[in-house]
């Protein structure tokens, strides 16, 4: 199972360059390394083995965080109003089209590869439509994908296919971003 000691830090050469794209049909490589990735973020999601692991919480993780430079990432969460999972294993994913309309997230984002402590605001498009091979857990099979996405889950998807640019968030921070409105999180778990 990935640790912490296996996510690469801020500054890894391989944090910041351009991901390879993946050859389909998915190889049995590539398959186990997306599903050990998914199986990261749901212990991370899991008190008990955070604890135990010393696990950071997370709801994405792209290839290259754990030295695989291919452009793949997984994400799992609920969107804001804690309704509907967005859990998807991308494989070579395309963002078709972005709105001119921004948003970002009120506290922050944050990172595996990045310190906590620079956690801070970036400014994303607030729908994005995007293509992308998903993959199935049990059995590698992918099968083309095309979502549109919106506010916080929108920004999980930009945060990881920025990874498979080599860019990290950090590069992106504002100290404020005085017109754009952030997402609104109704039941304010953040
Ligand atoms: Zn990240």
């Amino acid at each position: 199972m990935i640790l912490m000691k296996d996510i690469l830090q801020e500054f890894e050469p391989i944090l910041h360059k351009r991901a390879l794209d993946v050859k389909l049909p998915l190889s049995k490589e590539d398959f186990e390394t997306i599903q050990s990735m998914m199986e990261y973020v749901h212990n991370s999601q899991n008190d008990a083995l955070v604890e135990q692991y010393s696990l950071r919480p997370a709801v994405g993780l792209a290839a290259p965080q754990i030295g695989v430079s291919k452009r793949m990432f997984v994400m799992s969460t609920y969107d804001e109003d804690g309704t509907i999972l967005h859990e998807y294993a991308v494989v070579n994913p395309k963002i078709l089209s972005s709105s001119e309309e921004l948003t970002y997230l009120p506290g922050g984002e944050g990172c595996l590869s990045v310190d906590e402590a620079k956690n801070g605001l970036v400014p994303r498009a607030k729908r994005i439509k995007v293509r992308f091979n998903k993959v199935n857990l049990e059995t590698g099979e992918t099968t083309e994908t095309l979502v549109k996405l919106q506010d916080y889950v929108g920004i999980v998807f930009q945060h990881e296919f920025d990874h498979l640019n080599g860019v990290l968030f950090v590069s992106k921070v504002k100290e404020t971003l005085p017109n754009v409105k952030p997402i609104e999180f109704p039941e304010d778990d953040e």
